[in-house]
């Protein structure tokens, strides 16, 4: 009896063994064939209107291979992109969500938002070396509510500008945001006041604060610290502005020129100090970072 049911055992775990393989085997199909479309899906360049295969634009820094524009790019990418390999790493500053108006769906919606996007906020912080230059760096992301600036990422931000002055280290800030969070309605607005006393601050006890636009920067990071930088660089062709154009055009019943508040046009009116594309913002920071801070061990 007892040696019938060991044959009988030993064939079970044989045949439950032989199904595993069969699943894993399913499950790696699968991911191939995952693979190879995520290699073949198109898109589309909103400025040039040619195809391309999403990977090459991936490859190529999220940037058209044909006419240069910059598709949006992922804050920690970014990051990656710029530091130097397994160099950064995020600041500890953790927000609880807040909903002080009680807004509708708002909880739901910033929920939905970072199972989508793997960030907690619009804004990415952290400390990373650049060709050995250490930073701290903040990200703001479009990805995120269009990057606008609630109590969250008002308080993330002064918190890296805090955490920099400490650490006597030089800051890095790239924003991107269509403005204040109207969820959080004047508490939003607050952070302009708040994130732009902390650079007061730190400018006062001589940190260097390089600041980088990107698609878009308006409303009221534009108006706050976006524009309080002691360099202040641009990727090419993103919106930098207060208010839209078409506002501008209602309120003062002219046509506005060509190519306004485009980088190219801010730099033109000495907004910008220089237009740096993506693939050259790693050396172009690096040498920027040379000439001002001392190399860290
Ligand atoms: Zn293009």
């Amino acid at each position: 009896m007892e040696k019938k049911l060991s044959i009988f055992k030993k064939k079970l775990t044989r045949l439950s063994n032989s199904e595993n393989t069969m699943v894993t085997e399913k499950k790696e199909a699968v991911e191939k064939e995952d693979a190879v479309a995520k290699a073949e899906a198109m898109t589309e360049c909103p400025k040039c209107k040619q195809t391309f295969k999403k990977i090459v634009i991936k490859e190529n820094m999220n940037v058209c291979i044909a006419c240069g524009y910059h598709f949006v790019i992922s804050a920690e990418r970014r990051v990656r992109l710029l530091t130097d390999q397994g160099s950064y790493k995020p600041l500890k500053c953790k927000v609880d969500f807040a909903n002080p108006l009680e807004y509708p769906d708002y909880e739901d919606k910033i929920h939905a938002l970072q199972a989508k996007t793997g960030m907690d906020e619009a804004v990415y912080t952290c400390v990373g070396k650049i060709e050995g230059y250490e930073a701290v760096i903040a990200v703001m992301s479009s990805k995120f509510l269009m990057g606008s600036m609630g109590i969250a990422v008002g308080e993330k931000v002064t918190y890296a500008i805090e955490y920099a002055d400490r650490k006597k280290l030089p800051l890095i800030i790239f924003t991107a945001s269509g403005g204040a969070r109207m969820q959080e309605g004047i508490l939003s607005l607050m952070q302009m006041a708040k994130t732009s006393a902390a650079i007061e601050k730190f400018n006062l006890n001589g940190g260097l604060y390089i600041s980088v636009l990107t698609h878009p920067t308006t409303g009221g990071v534009s108006a706050s610290f976006a524009t309080l930088g002691d360099i202040t660089l641009a990727e090419p062709d993103a919106l930098i502005g207060f208010a839209g154009p078409r506002v501008i055009e209602q309120t003062i019943g002219q046509k506005l020129p060509e190519g306004f508040q485009r980088s190219e046009f801010q730099m033109e009116h000495g907004f910008v100090d220089q237009i740096v594309p993506r693939n050259k913002m790693r050396e172009t920071l690096a040498l920027i970072l040379k000439l001002h801070c001392k190399k860290s061990k």
